[in-house]
């Protein structure tokens, strides 16, 4: 494992997430929100989005893993599911980063089946280069060149998450 070098640090992160937050906040004037995190690269994301909202917000999660293997379609297994019902509710699912496309594809199908009134996308982080599956998000912090990235709740084999700043492996 080599180094780590800085791709986006802490501020300018985090002056882009309060942008985020902003925007959302303009966007749901007068509602309420649920924020759905998927576990558990989302979860520092998630915290720095919600402190700079100031609408009424729940916190729910979802643990998700895809199969590994040559299935094109790429399916999702559901590990831990939310707890509470969605049902009429606003919804923003709250991602670390959209790679291929399939998890959020999934999980916008998913979420709308249990009659969420809408669901939206935010994502701290997105590699275009990368989708197999057409998905837009609602809200991208920063698109970025495919490399592997860590850091601010990514991990390599569960390191690294803590990092302050996203970076990559030399
Ligand atoms: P996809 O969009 O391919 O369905 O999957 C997205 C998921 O793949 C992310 O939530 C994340 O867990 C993982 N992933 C994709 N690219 C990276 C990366 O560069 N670094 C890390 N740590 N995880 C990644």
């Amino acid at each position: 494992m080599g180094d780590i070098k800085v791709l986006i640090s802490k501020e300018t992160l985090e002056e882009r997430i309060k942008e985020m937050s902003e925007q959302i906040e303009k966007d749901y004037e007068g509602k309420d929100i649920v924020l759905i995190g998927i576990l558990k690269g989302s979860v520092m994301f998630m915290t720095e989005l919600a402190k700079n909202i100031k609408n009424d917000i729940a916190l729910d999660f979802m643990d998700v893993s895809s199969y590994e293997g040559t299935e094109s379609t790429g399916r999702i297994k559901i590990n831990k599911d939310i707890r509470d019902s969605i049902e009429g509710k606003d919804v923003i699912i709250v991602e670390d980063i959209v790679d291929t496309g399939r998890t959020l594809t999934y999980l916008k199908e998913y979420l709308k089946q249990k009659k969420a009134k809408s669901v939206k996308i935010a994502t701290m982080l997105s590699k275009p280069s990368r989708r197999v599956v057409e998905i837009d998000a609602d809200y991208l912090g920063f698109e970025i060149e495919d490399k592997f990235v860590v850091g601010y709740g990514l991990d390599y084999n569960e390191k690294y998450r803590n990092l302050p700043y996203i970076g990559y492996i030399e």
